[in-house]
C-alpha cells in the first residue's frame, strides 16, 4: 500500500510518515518546507520505501504518482504562525484541498482531510461533539485558519456527494509531541522552551481558559484507524484527549516537570481566543475503537526529554 502525506515534513506529517513506514507502507512525503523541516524526516531518508518531494500542493499536483491513500496535512496550525502566513494557510486549505481531492477522484484513492477543533470556534457546548455547528468569527484574526478549514470540509462534502470520493475528515484537537518547532508560538512549546531556559512563562489572559492536550502517538493511531477502516466514507471524527486543563495548570505542570525556576507573567489575551476546548470522543471510541492513553504528565515528560536532546 502506498500513501501520499502532504505536509509530511511538518509536526504531524512527519510523525505520520514514520508510523506508516513502520506499518510497511510506501510513503510519499510532499512538503514545500514553508513550516516543515528536513530535520523531521532525515532519519527516514535511507528507507527505500520513503520518498521526499519538495512541492507546493497549491500548484500542480498532477505529476505526483498515484497512491492508495492521501493524507492532507499541509497547513500551518499554530495561531501565531498561521496569522503571519495567512494567505499561504488559506490557500493550502482551499486550493490545496481542491487539487488533492481532484487527484483522489482521478486516482480512485481514499482521502483524509486534517481539519481542526477550530471549526467549533468559541464553542458553547462542552465537550464538543461532531454535530455541533460551531460559533466562529468569519472576520477576524483566526478566520484565515478557521474558515479555510471549514471550506476544506465543504470541498470534501461536495467530492463525496457529487463524485463518490471516499473522503474522511478528522477534527484534530490540541496535540503535542516530538517534531514540534520550539518557536512555533504554541503554548506547550512556548512554556517548555521558557521553562528550560528559566525565562518568564507567558500566560495570555488569566490562564483560566482551557485546552485538552493529546500526545502525538495517541493521535497518530486514531488517524491510522480512520484512514484504514473500510466503510467510513464521509465520516467526520473528533480526535483529541478529553482531559481538560487550564493554561495556568499547564504552566505549573511544566515548571514541576522541568524543575524550572521560571516565574509566570500574564500578557493580554489574543482576540477570539477560545475559552474552553474539550473534544467529545464518543464517536471515535465507537467507530475506531480508539481512545488516548498518554497522560499529560507522561507526554510532557517525554516531550521535555526530546527538547533537551
Ligand atoms: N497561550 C499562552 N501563552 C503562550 C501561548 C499560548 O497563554 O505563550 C494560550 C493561548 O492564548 C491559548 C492557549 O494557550 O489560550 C493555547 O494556545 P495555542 O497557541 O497553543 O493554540 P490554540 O489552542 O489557541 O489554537
Amino acid at each position: 500500500m502506498k500513501v501520499l502525506i502532504t505536509g509530511g515534513a511538518g509536526f504531524l506529517g512527519s510523525n505520520l510518515c514514520k508510523y506508516y513506514l513502520e506499518k510497511g507502507w510506501e510513503v510519499l512525503c510532499a512538503d514545500n518546507l514553508g513550516s516543515g523541516s528536513m530535520d523531521n524526516v532525515k532519519d527516514l531518508m535511507d528507507n527505500e520505501k520513503f520518498k521526499f518531494l519538495e512541492i507546493d500542493i497549491t500548484n500542480n499536483v498532477n505529476d505526483l504518482p498515484r497512491t492508495d491513500l492521501i493524507l492532507h496535512f499541509a497547513s500551518r496550525a499554530s495561531p501565531e504562525d498561521y496569522q503571519t502566513n495567512s494567505f499561504e494557510t488559506m490557500m493550502a486549505n482551499s486550493i490545496g484541498t481542491f487539487n488533492l481531492l481532484k487527484k483522489a477522484n482521478k486516482d480512485n484513492a481514499r482521502f483524509l482531510f486534517a481539519s481542526t477543533s477550530e471549526v467549533y470556534g468559541q464553542a458553547n457546548l462542552i465537550p464538543t461533539p461532531e454535530t455541533y455547528y460551531g460559533y466562529v468569527n468569519s472576520y477576524g484574526p483566526r478566520s484565515c485558519y478557521d474558515e479555510s478549514k471549514r471550506f476544506g470540509e465543504s470541498l470534501c462534502y461536495e467530492f463525496i456527494h457529487k463524485f463518490n470520493v471516499d473522503a474522511r475528515i478528522v477534527r484534530i484537537f490540541n496535540t503535542y509531541g516530538p517534531n514540534m518547532k520550539f518557536n512555533d508560538g504554541r503554548v506547550v512549546t512556548n512554556f517548555i522552551h521558557q521553562a528550560l531556559n528559566n525565562e518568564l512563562i507567558t500566560i495570555y489572559g488569566s490562564g483560566k481558559q482551557t485546552r485538552s492536550f493529546c500526545y502525538v502517538n495517541d493521535l497518530i493511531k486514531g488517524i491510522h484507524a480512520l484512514s484504514t477502516i473500510d466503510g467510513l466514507n464521509g465520516e467526520v471524527i473528533n480526535l483529541g484527549n478529553p482531559a481538560e486543563t487550564t493554561i495556568l495548570e499547564l504552566a505549573e505542570e511544566i515548571i514541576r516537570i522541568t524543575k524550572s525556576e521560571s516565574k509566570i507573567i500574564f500578557k493580554p489575551l489574543p482576540e477570539d481566543d477560545p475559552v474552553r476546548r474539550v473534544p467529545d470522543i464518543a464517536k471515535a471510541k465507537k467507530l475506531l475503537k480508539w481512545s488516548p492513553e498518554t497522560t499529560l504528565k507522561k507526554g510532557l515528560t517525554k516531550l521535555t526529554e526530546w527538547f533537551r536532546k
